[in-house]
């Protein structure tokens, strides 16, 4: 949905075929899907396990690295909305303002010019905002941070669960190193 509204904007701004645009878009949507699939959260769920208690255990390194992604990639989207969608972000004007005898003409005049979409592209800023500086960024960004633990849990928990021997092996088998 955020990356959507990006879209919109952008496009209502006109500069929608822009080459740092489109790839700032792709690499939004890159981001969000490293999260979702790329060997994280669903891997983690299909390399998951049943526990005696017939409760379905996740694999823990595969979701906390999920996790870990997920302390910092929404913090980037959030950066690539900001940098697309530009300063108006936070220096629009309120929707009276547009509704203003004096003030009003000007607004339309000079700062949404002649696309008929001055209210639209209002609504879909105040969205961009409220998700990456406004009450929905709790959900969006600082949950992510901290809720089920800061990033530095996931990294203890990676700590625990990597394995540094087996991997030492496979570099002696590799380099013919004597094990000792
Ligand atoms: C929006 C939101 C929703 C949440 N939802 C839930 C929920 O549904 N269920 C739930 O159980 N909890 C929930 N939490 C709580 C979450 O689990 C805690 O916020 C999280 O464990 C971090 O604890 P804290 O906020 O007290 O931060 P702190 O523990 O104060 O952490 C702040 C910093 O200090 C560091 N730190 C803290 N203690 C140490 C230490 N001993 N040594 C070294 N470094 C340390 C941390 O690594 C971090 O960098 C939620 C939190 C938020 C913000």
């Amino acid at each position: 949905m955020l990356i959507g509204a990006t879209a919109q904007i952008v496009d209502l701004n006109g500069v929608a075929k822009v080459s740092h645009i489109k790839d700032k878009l792709i690499e939004m949507a890159h981001l969000k899907e490293t999260i979702r699939s790329s060997s994280l959260a669903l891997a983690s769920a299909y390399e998951g396990r049943e526990m005696k208690s017939d409760v379905q255990m996740i694999e823990s390194i595969q979701a906390n690295v999920c996790k870990q992604n997920v302390t910092r990639i929404p913090y980037e989207i959030a950066r690539l909305v900001q940098d697309l969608t530009g300063g108006l972000l936070v220096t629009m004007s309120p929707e009276l303002e547009l509704e203003h005898s004096d003030v009003g003409p000007l607004i339309h005049k000079f700062l949404f010019g002649n696309d008929g979409a001055d209210i639209d592209r209002i609504k879909v800023l105040r969205l961009t905002k409220n998700i990456t500086l406004g009450l929905n960024a709790v959900g969006y960004l600082t949950e992510p941070m901290h809720g089920a633990g800061s990033p530095q849990a996931q990294r203890i928990q990676i700590a625990r669960g990597m394995d540094l021997n087996t991997k030492r092996i496979y570099a002696h088998k590799i380099a013919r190193v004597t094990e000792t």
